[in-house]
């Protein structure tokens, strides 16, 4: 009945929903550490942390019983124009873990909206800034960027078949490449490109320093572009040059704040501290929709002045800074200290090099991208040439029907398998997460080596 409801009436988030419908999806019905069960009493392993947002596991008695707790309270009341004590105990929590000067925190609901609040601010901030600048209205982003899905998130990301069909909508930016160099083009060595990458970026910034409002990057892992990891010391220089050009900097840590990347946030790795820093994902530990925008003082400060003078910034969600969640976020972060899972994170970290070596040489395994515990697995019909299997193929979705049939739950982005084990994951339980991954890539590039 279930089944035939889902297939009546949901309309599944990027899901092809004609292939879907014949795949027979699991119905999760409940969480049990880092297990999912579904309504037929199948158990799965969560490979992907929930889509990248769990942390501590599913059904942990200290989140529970934080979130029961707030229920016995309230369990929503706004923020516009009112306050709650969760959401102040949160912000004084989240200022203390952030890189060092970001003091002011806006809530929202989602890695999107915490990306829209953040590119307003910035809008917003260089028209009324002490010295104005109004002229710089203009956004640098990186070339297969992803930012979240709504239309002015949309239109900071650059990723084809995600974003070309709304083009017309969008407003306009300037993008910067992406510094990675699997694929370079003519003439290129690897680090040729990547020096290319840098220049691009110093040039695109110096000729159009006055123009531009903004840089927004994903530190360190771009995550939805296929888990690309970028060199050292190009968040660094992204800094350095932004600093100088008077260029406010954009960081969208949703995907890999929390931990992802093996520090609680990315930035840290490159002792960089933006204007903005966006996150979401992790925040509440993966239990409920919550995301926050932190800003400097400098620029908190361009936006007070007497009511009637139209400095407030106009923007804000029902449901933001919902007490539950912020109670949620709050006993995340304490597990975070009590149980040291950034330690947890680099052991973690390690295994995953180790265990997934044997794929570095396999034939349809362009590259195993990892920092921290992101893990990207790109899958290639020649490994030689680079030549990607034949999108009908479906081969990414089918490692993740094979995997399913072995109990694990992952999900790819193309031909990319991604691995993204919960932060506080046991050992044990990411060695199966990568020998059934392992199982399930080489179980299907088997079957297609005969197509
Ligand atoms: C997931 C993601 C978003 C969007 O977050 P949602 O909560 O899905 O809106 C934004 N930026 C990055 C880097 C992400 O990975």
């Amino acid at each position: 009945m279930l089944r035939q409801w889902d297939n009546d009436h949901v309309w599944h988030p990027f899901t092809p929903m004609s292939a879907y419908r014949e795949e027979l999806a699991p119905i999760i019905e409940q969480g049990d550490g880092f297990d999912l069960i579904d309504v037929e009493g199948r158990r799965y392993l969560d490979g992907i942390s929930s889509l990248w947002c769990n942390v501590h596991g599913h059904r942990v008695p200290e989140i529970d019983e934080a979130i029961r707790a707030q229920l016995d309270r309230v369990s929503h009341s706004t923020l516009l124009g009112l306050s709650s004590v969760p959401s102040i105990e949160l912000a004084r929590k989240l200022v203390e873990i952030v890189p060092p000067g970001l003091t002011r925190v806006f809530y929202s609901d989602s890695g999107a909206t915490s990306v829209e609040v953040a590119l307003k601010l910035a809008y917003q901030y260089q028209q009324q800034k002490p010295n104005p600048e109004p002229q710089r209205n203009r956004f640098v982003t990186v070339s297969g960027a992803y930012h979240g899905d709504t239309i002015g998130s949309v239109s900071l990301g650059s990723i084809a078949l995600f974003h070309q069909v709304y083009g017309k909508l969008l407003f306009e930016t300037m993008s910067v490449p992406s510094p990675v160099a699997l694929r370079v083009p003519e003439g290129h060595t690897q680090e040729s490109y990547l020096e290319y990458c840098f220049d691009e970026l110093e040039r695109t910034l110096r000729s159009h320093a006055d123009e531009v409002a903004a840089v927004i990057v994903e530190p360190l892992v771009q995550g939805a572009a296929g888990i690309l990891v970028h060199p050292p010391g190009y968040l660094r220089r992204v800094r350095e040059l932004t600093q100088e050009l008077g260029i406010l900097l954009i960081a969208d840590e949703v995907a890999v704040g929390f931990g992802r990347t093996g520090t609680m946030f990315a930035c840290e790795q490159e002792q960089v501290v933006p204007d903005l820093m966006c996150v979401a994902k992790g925040i509440t530990g993966g239990y409920l929709p919550l995301a926050a925008t932190l800003a400097t003082e400098e620029i908190y400060s361009a936006f007070l002045a007497p009511p009637a003078a139209g400095k407030t910034f106009f923007h804000g969600h029902t449901y933001t800074g919902n007490p539950l969640g912020c109670a949620a976020a709050l006993a995340s972060l304490q597990l975070f200290r009590d149980r040291d899972v950034l330690a947890n994170i680099q052991r973690n970290a390690e295994l995953l090099t180790r265990q997934l070596a044997v794929l570095k040489d396999h034939p349809q395994v362009a590259e195993v991208r990892q920092r921290g515990i992101m893990v990207g697995i790109e899958l290639v019909r020649d490994r030689e040439t680079l030549e990607p299997y034949p999108a009908e193929f479906r081969t990414g979705h089918q490692v993740t029907l094979a995997a399913r049939e072995r109990g694990l739950i992952i999900r790819p982005l193309g031909d990319v398998i991604v691995l993204m084990p919960a932060p506080a994951m046991p050992a044990a339980l990411v060695q199966r997460l990568c020998d059934g991954a392992i199982e399930s890539i080489e179980h299907v590039s088997g079957q297609l080596a005969a197509r």
